[in-house]
């Protein structure tokens, strides 16, 4: 694709694409001075300071027209691929139509399509859909609705678990590193080991937990949940009177070669929560998906109803693109897509960590997939693992990561405070894609075999400086 060739829209009477277009080479600097100086800092350390300026399907543009495969996806949200036409047509017809929105007194039939279309894909009885913009939102509401069904106040959560960084989810978030600072946090919130139910039982015996909430993939470093730990906990939740969520943000519209991860076990949780994919790779928007007698119960009188609300939660463009989604979803077969080049994907990186001593694990399923990496044996590259570990947690994994951005044009991501990679490509990823990445990071590997290597020297020399830079500041 030749971007800089690429014709200016018309209809853009107010130059805002145009300006968009013609500052793409600006973009950093403008978020350094005006958005957020750290990320835009950290983005340059790793390389990752790229001046993107289109995207289609599975690739990024940037400003000298090279493509990047993307395999983050944004966590997820760009699941159909980027600037997916069909669902971009319906949000320019849904313009086109003057429809009526942002009425807080009048229901516009889209959300209610799009509630019904969402509770039909899901175990019966998950019948009450409240929308919201983001995932941290669709998790606070269930955090209320749940307290306010039960009258109980404690919510259980799990260590490493994530769930948003508002201050509701955030009190949730089973890794202390995100809250560091922004405490006190909602009170009656703990977490317990996750896929442990002698713990969670424990947890729920004084009958005062409203709900345990829980990712049937850790997102964080992409861990599956035991088997039977989850219906195992759904069984604990129902003896103790404790509603059970299921945090489906990342995990939920096809992600993990079903349409939602509860269907890999016997699972009727009495919350799903639903975002990220649902946005079409467009608009904000999230859900929260209940049983009607806990809606009812949260905020079902004259005089509730009106007390959980959000101006945007069902506006019109939102509630279009998650419909869009969704069909997209069912036409083009993603689900099941998904599946398969999920286990092309999983065949292919087993078959690297039996040739790469670096790669410990790799686990996952669908196309939410995870590295895990380990420090190889030899004494040099021990050492220079230590220097990332001591610099900062969660560096190693660049090793991997900048060169394969760097050398290869592949986009992936370290998953937090962990050595390990997350893999979130595309549902419609195609089997080229899939080998194009496999190459890439075969060729990568095969340079950190060797552990004189440039991408370790690299490493070692972001390790020091890291190292310096903390010891300024302290
Ligand atoms: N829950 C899970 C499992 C997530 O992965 C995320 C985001 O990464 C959230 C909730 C929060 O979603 P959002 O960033 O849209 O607020």
């Amino acid at each position: 694709m030749d971007v800089g060739s690429e014709p200016i829209p018309t209809l853009d009477a107010l130059g805002v694409v145009m300006e968009a277009t013609s500052r793409a080479d600006d973009a950093l600097r403008l978020a350094a001075t005006y958005l957020d100086s750290s990320l835009v800092d950290l983005l340059r350390i790793v390389g990752f300071d790229k001046d993107y300026v289109s995207a289609e399907g599975s690739y990024l543009y940037d400003t000298t027209g090279r493509a990047y495969l993307d395999f983050h996806t944004g966590e997820g949200f760009a699941s159909l691929g980027h600037n997916h036409a069909g669902v971009g047509e319906v949000l320019q017809s849904v313009i086109g139509a003057g429809l009526v929105d942002g009425v807080q007194i009048h229901y516009s039939p889209l959300a209610g399509i799009l509630a019904e279309e969402l509770s039909q894909r899901l175990p019966s009885g998950l019948d009450a859909v409240f929308f919201t913009s983001t995932g941290a939102e669709a998790v606070d509401s269930a955090m209320k609705f749940a307290r306010a069904a039960t009258r109980r106040p404690r919510l259980i959560s799990c260590e490493s678990s994530f769930h948003g960084v508002t201050l509701g989810p955030l009190s949730l978030v089973g890794d202390d590193f995100f809250k560091e600072g922004f405490g006190p946090l909602v009170p009656g919130c703990d977490v317990v080991p996750f896929g442990d139910l002698g713990h969670l039982e424990d947890a729920l015996r004084g009958k005062d937990v409203a709900a345990f909430i829980v990712e049937p993939i850790q997102g964080r470093a992409v861990t599956p949940a035991p088997p039977g730990y989850l219906e195992g906990a759904q069984e604990i939740c129902r003896h103790y009177g404790t509603l059970f969520v299921l945090d489906e943000v990342q995990t939920g519209l096809g992600r993990t070669g079903k349409w939602f991860a509860l269907e890999h076990g016997a699972l009727e949780p009495d919350f799903v929560l639903i975002g990220k994919a649902l946005s079409g790779g467009y608009m904000p928007v999230a859900a929260m998906v209940t049983r009607r007698q806990i809606y009812d119960r949260a905020v079902g009188t004259l005089e509730r109803s009106y007390v959980h609300q959000s101006t945007f939660g069902r506006n019109r463009l939102s509630m279009a693109a998650g419909l869009a989604t969704l069909r997209v979803i069912e036409r083009d077969g993603l689900v099941e897509h998904a599946e398969r080049m999920g286990a092309v994907l999983y065949d292919g990186l087993r078959d690297l960590q039996a040739r790469y001593e670096i790669v410990k694990d790799v686990r996952g399923r669908g196309l939410m997939l995870g590295i895990e990496l380990q420090a190889p044996s030899s004494r040099l590259a021990r050492f220079s693992w230590r220097l990332m570990q001591t610099a900062s947690a969660g560096l190693f994994p660049q090793l991997i990561v900048i060169p394969l951005h760097r050398d290869h044009g592949v986009i992936t991501m370290a998953a937090g405070k962990n050595d390990v990679i997350k893999l979130l490509p595309p549902l419609t990823l195609s089997e080229d894609e899939a080998g194009s990445f496999l190459e890439a990071l075969d060729s990568v590997l095969a340079d950190c075999q060797e552990d004189k290597g440039k991408n370790w020297a690299v490493m070692r020399e972001i390790a020091l400086g890291t190292l310096s830079r903390k010891s300024r500041a302290s």
